[in-house]
């Protein structure tokens, strides 16, 4: 496990004044452990290795509380998660390439395509809470092992 990346999350939530449960790291710490996104369930059976009392509210709690302070994102297609690319933003665009055969995600942070989408969003005087673009297919690794 990357120690700063717990550590530099730790500081962020001291920073904001919010409380970063033991649970709540933990459930964070799984998401960065996978490769790839993970539904509530899998991280559930995750959590219960080293808490085995954790229940199904304990896994959203900490879900819910991730996804506010900007440290993972949801994969809104398949209903898992995955940990941010870069932290410490409320809100931010990112652009997802989903592999539909091993499950990976990378996280893309384009300027010029958050340049357009900003543009977009203001001249229809929309207030954006979030974005995720998902791109769907095979990652470069399964396509070039099917071959
Ligand atoms: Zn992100
Ligand atoms: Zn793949």
């Amino acid at each position: 496990m990357n120690k700063q990346l717990t550590q530099q999350i730790e500081d962020i939530c001291v920073a904001r004044g919010v409380r970063l449960t033991a649970q709540r790291r933990r459930v964070y710490e799984i998401i960065c452990e996978n490769r790839r996104a993970c539904s509530a369930y899998e991280l559930l059976e995750q959590l219960k290795q080293s808490e085995p009392q954790a229940k199904p509210p304990t896994v959203y709690r900490a879900l819910d509380f991730l996804l506010e302070q900007g440290f993972i994102h949801r994969v809104e297609s398949t209903n898992s998660f995955i940990s941010c690319c870069t932290f410490g933003e409320h809100k931010h665009f990112s652009h997802l390439l989903i592999c539909e055969s091993c499950g990976s995600v990378v996280e893309l942070q384009d300027d010029n395509l958050i340049a357009l989408l900003n543009r977009n969003v203001e001249k229809h005087g929309f207030e954006f809470s979030s974005h995720i673009i998902e791109s769907h297919g095979i990652c470069k690794a399964c396509s070039s092992s099917a071959t």
